[in-house]
């Protein structure tokens, strides 16, 4: 693939980076490269950010042909590393298949990225916590009403400094599990990462911030009876020893967070079974003291302590409202590999000199 660059002839003044907060500033420049069916990927090109141009019946927005991905750049001594970027791309062509949008090579996925990082190195925070959040996107852009599989559609990259996700320290949530609303069902797109989905799940978020609650814990969409995922992130529970998390059943986005932290339980000697979870066992076990811990995990938050389940208008209590001892652990030791502070014997690391 080869990229032309057009550099932006006047720099953005960079904002405080000890108060970027998540998603709020955008680097200098932005990548772009577009698809047709007759000419398939051409003109990759990196140009200055600013506001994309697209026809008014584009797919995207009528009929929500759009997938993403979520990644970050962490600074290094002599660069930047970013944490397992071919999982995404992988993820993302398993998304793209899913909504009928072209597949991108993994390779171009990553060297979209990286050429872009370059250019716009100095944005990466090298703060506490701090880091370079990637957003990769495609949106399906065929200029028509009709209804069919995607023609033409433009893969684009942004990046954003995002400040440390923990900024009061690492304090446990309250989460509410939701009844009525559903994210995904079985044979629908709840395994890909797509815009659709978010749009599905805003009313019950709202509704849960509204009570409180910083987020919504998903049951199924067939039976309402077994845990799925919270919000933007996949959930564990520790329960008498064993740590549970809810098997990839087709509506449940597989996080590359959730992976890496199940491949670390199983190094440290811990039981991890993927299986179904039902909402009852789960409340029955903070009912008998089982339930030890619970927590979130995901890109933007990477561990994420549950101190609050709510179900039914009953509030239940986990590990005391404090963070439990393993999730502890899991947070230091992934923050420690990304951050390069952890010797990273998996590889996982995807590092760049400057
Ligand atoms: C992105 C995402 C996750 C977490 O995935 P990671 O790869 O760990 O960041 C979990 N659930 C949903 C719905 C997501 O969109």
């Amino acid at each position: 693939m080869e990229i032309k660059i057009q550099k932006a002839k006047t720099l953005k003044e960079k904002p405080d980076f000890n108060n970027l907060g998540f998603g709020k500033y955008f680097t200098d420049h932005m990548f772009l490269m577009d698809y047709s069916a007759e000419q398939g990927w051409h003109d990759a090109r990196i140009v200055p950010f600013g506001n994309i141009s697209v026809h008014p019946a584009s797919t995207v927005f009528h009929y929500g042909a759009e997938i993403f991905e979520g990644l970050k750049a962490y600074k290094t001594a002599d660069g930047y590393q970013m944490f397992r970027p071919y999982e995404n791309a992988k993820r993302f062509n398993n998304s793209a298949e899913r909504l009928c949008l072209p597949q991108v090579s993994e390779d171009d996925f990553v060297q979209a990225i990286v050429q872009l990082i370059n250019l716009d190195y100095s944005w990466i925070p090298d703060m506490e916590g701090a880091s370079l959040y990637i957003r990769p996107f495609m949106y399906g852009n065929d200029e028509t009403l009709g209804v069919h599989a995607v023609h033409n559609a433009t893969f684009a990259v942004i990046l954003s400094p995002v400040g440390s996700y923990y900024a009061e320290g690492l304090n446990p949530v309250k989460i509410t599990i939701e009844s009525d609303d559903v994210r995904a069902v079985r044979g629908g797109t709840g395994y890909a990462k797509c815009g659709g989905n978010y749009a599905a799940s805003m009313r019950a978020g709202q509704r849960a911030a509204e009570k409180g609650f910083s987020q919504v814990l998903w049951l199924d969409g067939v039976e309402r009876k077994y845990i799925e995922e919270v919000g933007a992130m996949n959930v564990m529970f520790k329960i008498g020893g064993e740590i549970v998390t809810p098997k990839l059943t087709g509506s449940v986005l597989p996080g590359i967070t959730r992976k890496s932290c199940i491949e670390i339980l199983k190094d440290w000697g811990y039981t991890v079974n993927e299986r179904l979870l039902s909402v009852d066992e789960l409340i029955s076990s903070t009912e008998n003291g089982k339930l030890e811990e619970a927590w979130g995990t995901g890109t933007a938050a990477v561990v994420s302590p549950i101190g609050h389940l709510c179900y039914k208008d009953k509030d239940h209590i986990v590990s005391g409202n404090k963070i439990g001892e393993l999730t502890q652990r899991l947070y230091d030791e992934l923050t420690g590999i990304q951050w390069g502070r952890k010797p990273d014997t998996r590889g996982w690391c995807y590092k760049v000199k400057i």
